[in-house]
């Protein structure tokens, strides 16, 4: 089951965190209230793999960025050089 995260809309109430994580069939409908406080959620989009950091190099070379990454004094490479064989998040 896919894992999606709320937030307090609010404040959350004292058993909760400000995000909580809420698992979910694929496909259900969002929350509107936390299960735990009933105090108003709504839904965050999160997603460890989709972040900048992450971008793929050729993602980058795409939007005509080439991203170099500083190795040693003076010394730039272009980086995803070594990592591309190894897809990130495996
Ligand atoms: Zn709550």
């Amino acid at each position: 089951m896919p894992v999606y995260v709320y937030e307090h809309t609010g404040d959350p109430g004292k058993d909760c965190e400000k995000e909580i994580e809420i698992h979910q069939e694929f496909g259900s409908d969002h929350l509107e209230k936390c299960p735990k406080c009933k105090r108003k959620v709504r839904r965050i989009i999160k997603s460890a793999n989709f972040t900048v950091d992450h971008l793929a190099p050729t993602a980058l070379k795409e939007k005509g960025f080439t991203k170099l990454v500083r190795r040693d004094k003076g010394v730039y490479e272009i980086e995803g050089a070594a990592r591309d064989m190894k897809k990130p998040g495996t």
